[in-house]
Parts: C-alpha cells; sequence; structure tokens
C-alpha cells in the first residue's frame, strides 16, 4: 500500500533567501483585492475588533462582563467567576486551543494566520489605513520614491497619526480586560493613572504601531513559531493555497483573444498580481511555502484575471497536495480524528468541570497548636478556621452546623452573610462534655447551608479528644 506523505513545504525560499526583509527598501507594496476570500477576511477582521472593542464595556451586574482582576485573582467571565481554585478550568481552555489549533490547521492549513491571527487582522487593518491616506500600490510606491515635499509630509504625517491613534485604542481596549474600563480611561488621560498602566499602555502602543506597522510579515516569516512547527500537522489531504502547474504552465503574456494553445502557452499570463496582492511577498506558482499563511488574496486576484481573460476560475484555489496530484482527497483520516477525538474528551472534561463548580467554596483548616483543650467549662475544645468564598455575584446567607459529633457545642457564628465574591476567614470552636465523646478521634462532618436555595456543601474534619 502507498505511504501517505506529508507535502513538502520549502524553508528556503526566493524570498527569504533573496530578499532582506529587514532592509526598508524591500518593502512589500500590498495590493488591494476585492474577491471572495478578501471580503470574508476584511469582514471577519472588523466583526473580531469589534468584538474587541466592545467587549470591556460591557457591564454585568455592577462589574465588567468579562474582566481579569489579578490583583484580586478572579477572573469574570459573564456569570462565572474562576478563581485560583479553578484555575484547571483556565488549563484546560488553553489545551483545548491549542488542540482546536492542531485540528483546523491539519484541516484547512493555516487559515488561522489568515484570517483570525491578531498579527494579520491588525496589520490589514493599518494597510486600509495607508491605502485610504497614500492611494493605490502605485501611489505608495511612487509617493516614497519622491523627494520631501509638502504632499509627502502631510499624508505621511496624518498615515503615522491613524496608525498610532489604532495602536493607543488597542493597548488601552487590551488593558481593559485587566481593569475597570470607564477608570482606566479617565485615570490614563487626566494623569492619574498609576505608573505600571502608563508603563504597559504605553508598552502595548509601540508595540502595536511597531508589529503591525513595521514588521508586519517579518513576524510571520521570523518570529512566529507556529509557522515552524505548521509542517508536523499538515499531510497530503491538508487544504492549502495552491497554484494548478499544469494548468497554468507554460506561462507568458498573450492578448485576450489570442488562443494559448496555439502559442503553446498554459492559463498563467504572467501577470505578477498574485504575487503583488500577497502580504508576504511571495509566489505562490513557486509550490507550498511555509510564509504563506493561507488568505486567500491570490485566488481573489488570479480568479479576477481568469475572468477578463474569460478563463474558468480556479488556476489559484484551496486545494490539496493530493487533488493537485490528480488524485481525491479524504476528509476522514486518522491525524485529523487523532485531533478531533482529544479535542472533544477536552471539551466534554471541561463542560462536566463547569457543571460542577460550586457557587460557595468551604475549607476547613485545624488550629495547629494544639490537638484539643479543656476550656473554663471543663469541655474538650477542638478550634477550626473556616474558609469561605462566595463565588457568586449575589449575597448569600448561611447556616453553618456539624455532623458526627452528637451533644457538642458550636461556639462562634452560626449564620452568616457572605457578599458577593466574599472570601471569609470564620474561627470557631466545637466544645463537647469529655464523657459525651465516643472515642478519642472522631469523623466530623462541616455542613453549610444556603437559607435562601436550600442547597448544602460539606467538607469532612476531624474532633480530637481523649478517651
Ligand atoms: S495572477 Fe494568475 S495569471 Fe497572473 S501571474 Fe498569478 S497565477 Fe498567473
Ligand atoms: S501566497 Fe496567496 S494565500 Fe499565501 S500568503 Fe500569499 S496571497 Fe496569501
Amino acid at each position: 500500500m502507498k505511504q501517505s506523505q506529508p507535502p513538502q513545504i520549502k524553508v528556503q525560499t526566493i524570498d527569504v533567501g533573496e530578499v532582506d526583509r529587514f532592509n526598508p527598501r524591500h518593502r512589500i507594496y500590498v495590493r488591494k483585492t476585492d474577491g471572495v476570500w478578501s471580503q470574508l477576511r476584511r469582514r471577519m477582521g472588523w466583526v473580531m475588533m469589534l468584538l474587541f472593542l466592545v467587549m470591556p464595556w460591557r457591564r454585568w451586574d455592577d462589574r465588567q462582563a468579562v474582566l481579569f482582576d489579578l490583583g484580586k485573582r478572579q477572573f469574570h467571565l459573564f456569570e462565572l467567576t474562576i478563581w485560583p481554585q479553578d484555575l484547571i478550568l483556565v488549563a484546560l481552555l488553553f489545551v483545548m486551543a491549542a488542540f482546536g489549533l492542531f485540528f483546523i490547521t491539519t484541516f484547512l492549513g493555516r487559515v488561522w494566520c489568515g484570517y483570525m491571527c491578531p498579527q494579520s487582522v491588525w496589520t490589514f487593518i493599518f494597510i486600509w489605513f495607508e491605502e485610504q491616506i497614500e492611494g493605490a500600490r502605485n501611489k505608495r510606491i511612487a509617493l516614497d520614491k519622491a523627494p520631501w515635499s509638502f504632499n509627502k509630509l502631510w499624508r505621511k504625517s496624518a498615515k503615522h497619526s491613524a496608525w498610532v491613534a489604532v495602536a493607543l485604542l488597542t493597548s488601552l481596549t487590551f488593558l481593559s480586560y485587566f481593569n475597570d474600563a470607564p477608570q482606566l480611561y479617565q485615570d490614563f488621560f487626566t494623569g492619574n493613572a498609576s505608573f505600571t498602566v502608563y508603563f504597559w499602555g504605553l508598552f502595548f502602543t509601540a508595540a502595536t504601531y511597531g508589529n503591525a506597522g513595521w514588521m508586519r510579515e517579518i513576524m510571520c516569516l521570523h518570529m512566529c513559531p507556529y509557522a515552524r512547527f505548521q509542517s508536523v500537522m499538515f499531510d497530503r489531504d491538508t487544504y492549502i493555497v495552491g497554484y494548478n502547474r499544469e494548468r497554468g504552465e507554460t506561462r507568458g503574456p498573450r492578448g485576450r483573444k489570442q488562443d494559448p494553445k496555439q502559442l503553446g502557452l498554459g492559463d498563467c499570463i504572467d501577470c505578477n498580481l498574485c504575487v503583488q496582492v500577497c502580504p508576504t511577498g511571495i509566489d505562490i506558482r513557486n509550490g507550498l511555502q511555509y510564509e504563506c499563511i493561507n488568505c486567500g488574496a491570490c485566488i481573489d486576484a488570479c480568479d479576477e484575471v481568469m475572468t477578463k481573460m474569460n478563463y474558468s476560475k480556479g488556476l489559484i484555489s484551496y486545494t490539496t497536495e493530493r487533488n493537485l496530484e490528480g488524485g481525491s482527497s479524504k476528509v476522514v483520516r486518522p491525524k485529523l480524528l487523532g485531533y478531533g477525538g482529544a479535542l472533544a474528551v477536552i471539551l466534554i472534561s471541561f463542560l462536566v468541570l463547569l457543571t460542577q463548580l460550586s457557587p460557595l467554596q468551604l475549607d476547613i483548616l485545624r488550629d495547629r497548636n494544639s490537638l484539643f483543650r479543656y476550656n473554663d467549662a471543663e469541655q474538650l475544645e477542638n478550634v477550626y478556621t473556616l474558609k469561605l468564598i462566595n463565588k457568586t455575584q449575589q449575597p448569600q446567607t448561611l447556616q453553618l452546623t456539624l455532623e458526627g459529633l452528637p451533644g457538642h457545642q458550636w461556639l462562634g457564628e452560626q449564620q452568616i452573610q457572605l457578599a458577593p465574591a466574599e472570601l471569609l476567614s470564620l474561627p470557631i470552636s466545637i466544645a463537647i462534655a469529655p464523657e459525651q465523646i465516643p472515642k478519642s478521634i472522631v469523623d466530623v462532618r462541616f455542613v453549610v447551608t444556603n437559607l435562601d436555595s436550600g442547597a448544602k456543601i460539606s467538607e469532612p474534619s476531624r474532633f480530637f479528644g481523649e478517651k
């Protein structure tokens, strides 16, 4: 049986090998495309940007709906509050995200990079401002080559001002996930924010401006680790952006009315548009390359050319290595099933843990100094500290009781009110006449009853005495 081989991804390509991307003279001037995939990418980008901007302003009861309160070590997600004790949920979320990425990459290649990665989304937003202010690709190239003039000065100033404004907004929005948003903006712009807020605010502004404005594809090509290990997840049935070499070659220019077959040509007219629209500056006709982020811009550009030439679309398309070789691709395959199965198991575990999250947590700490003591009434007494956490956003009225020690006396508060998200340490004692204790170590259970809902939780402990 023929063994399935992963596709060969070139790690040395003409672009990276011959062009120094750190040299400003080798800047990529991305040409605008307007096809199906570009529009999808743009819409997804705007929706994600909008969600990112709006979410910190959404209120939930008297607090922010999504707030990672590092000071109080509580993560609020709408109704849910995650405490340090529940961090397993956060860990599972990260593992789920990793397996989700593996699954999507095996199935659809690097669509995450092309459509949803913040680096790509912000880069496309910055390019959009560049186009609005400096014009289309050819005008931008001409402007950069032209000597300094008033026209060049105001356009460059306007572009960089817009970039800085977007970067600052991005930075403050990001910080709003860790601070109360209205307070943060008020403090930031009135000079009352802390040094930490100013430091991180300016740091993230500079990072966004540098990454999306200047670094762009350099981040993807030289700094992103994901680009390097993606080939492990690819197989011959993974959807990639591919050029149909058999149909396209031999490439060459021709008139619209000329028959390419008579000229000995394939369908590629060698217009180079697929290269001009590529945000990473590669030529997809050279085969699958690790720089390709599966954004589909070259598909749109080429489809437009094919339509103008009256050829059928799809010379460049989302396809698989197997399809390009004339075979038929399988969707269901062991690697995909493996990632999908692991993802399902983690998702189910996450949901089960989520349903088991208690609105209240009780921990019992015994007095470490003595196992027991005799009090003034000659009773045997054990001292405990009950740690209670109200994990909800509503107050809770609680009744505390002890089971397993008939005849005991509860010394301390037995009915308490917990404020939303309150953590309370409550010292109490349990006392009993020596003749009533059945043995020297008694297994007991502390029970907490919510007087409003009737819900109960309990924790085991021990009562020590002498017999
Ligand atoms: S856009 Fe299409 S026709 Fe033009 S060079 Fe690229 S592959 Fe060839
Ligand atoms: S080759 Fe095509 S799909 Fe890949 S990054 Fe460039 S434009 Fe996007």
